[in-house]
């Protein structure tokens, strides 16, 4: 069996201990004589799981009473649009902070639904920063949202700030990395492919004042008070995906929980963005420094034909998942939670020698 070193940006690397856990319960799951695929979402079994995918998330992430915890489908990007739906309306407005392509997107769903502001920096030098302070916020506005991690152009808020209006963010890129203030937050969501799991689920973690707010003249599926009301068991969720993710989570439990996470995090990306500042012959990064994501590592080489040769190099000692995201080009090494140090190491040594034979 080879293992690679596995820096894809979603779905991406799982826990090669999750992954063993699996197999060695994929055909009968604790004596039940049939894998968690199999069985009924209804019964006993499978709802001891999804209670403690819930449990272990609440306690990992210090969340409030007062919040819920649920599981949907369709990604982050229906999300985009069921925040909107459920909270723009007549006479409301949102604010968008644009950071990249993602909020981007997420601002296009929302401007269907009720009238958007954004910031007016959006676009300046290709998303390489994070500003400074939040645009003017009066507390009017329905919402502020926000994208913490850029997965595609590579930056992160240093530090999540309050609002005065609620605030939403789009975590699917961070969660789980580092320590947050729930609180803070009147609604996160993400999709789980990157630091919770498998695709398939999406986590949402809301405020209950803020859901009681919620529109109520929409289809079943895409009222968050469905989901509420049922435990996100209204209709068939997907299983095998929270199965797995419920293993991550106690895998993050085990390892110490998210400030020995946050550390092991801001070890791997030094490694790589050290080997970037090492040679700025060679290597440029996307983002500024004070804007660098700690999970998403984008880097360009001096030239297209350096750019060619180090992912083909790469990719011959069992590098995968270095090419940047279509839209940008360049390189980009995505270190989520459950890539290992030693990967990361065996990157920046790579990019060392690499440099050193160009
Ligand atoms: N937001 C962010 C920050 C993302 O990185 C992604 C996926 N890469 C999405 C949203 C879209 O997620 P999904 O594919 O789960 O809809």
């Amino acid at each position: 069996m080879r293992r690679v070193d596995n820096f894809n940006p979603g779905p991406a690397a799982l826990p090669l201990e999750v992954l063993e856990e699996v197999r060695e319960e994929l055909i009968d799951y604790r004596g039940a004589g049939m894998s968690v695929m199999e069985m009924s979402h209804r019964s006993k079994a499978y709802e001891a799981i999804h209670n403690e995918a819930q449990a272990r998330l609440r306690r990992l992430l210090g969340i409030p009473d007062d919040y819920r915890v649920l599981f949907l489908q369709g990604g982050a990007s229906l999300q985009f649009a069921m925040i909107p739906m459920n909270f723009l309306g007549e006479g409301h407005r949102a604010l968008y902070v644009l950071t990249g392509a993602w909020s981007e997107k997420a601002r296009d769903e929302a401007v269907r639904f009720g009238e958007v502001v954004v910031n007016d920096w959006a676009t300046q030098g290709g998303y390489r920063d994070i500003p400074e302070s939040l645009p003017e916020d009066d507390g009017s506005f329905r919402y502020v949202h926000i994208t913490s991690n850029n997965t595609i152009y590579g930056t992160q808020w240093p530090e999540l700030r309050k609002t005065r209006s609620p605030l939403v963010a789009d975590m699917s890129s961070d969660i789980l990395s580092r320590p947050i203030e729930v609180s803070d937050f009147a609604l996160i969501y993400a999709g789980a492919q990157k630091n919770l799991g498998p695709s398939g689920v999406t986590v949402v973690i809301a405020k209950d004042s803020f859901l009681a707010e919620a529109n109520a003249d929409l289809p079943t599926m895409l009222r968050y008070s469905t989901h509420v009301k049922s435990n996100s068991l209204y209709n068939t969720p997907p299983t095998f995906a929270i199965y797995v993710m419920e293993r991550v989570l106690a895998w993050v439990e085990n390892a110490g929980g998210l400030p020995a996470v946050a550390e092991r995090n801001r070890k791997k990306a030094a490694l790589v963005y050290e080997a970037i500042d090492r040679h700025p012959e060679i290597y440029r990064g996307h983002a500024e420094v004070r804007a660098r994501s700690q999970m998403n590592v984008t880097f360009r080489l001096a030239t297209e034909e350096l750019e060619q040769a180090f992912l083909s190099e790469a990719g011959e000692k069992g590098f995968v998942g270095l090419k940047g995201h279509r839209s940008v080009g360049g390189c980009r090494a995505s270190l989520y939670n459950a890539v290992p140090v030693e990967a990361a190491e065996r990157l920046a040594q790579f990019m060392d020698d690499f440099a050193r034979r160009h």
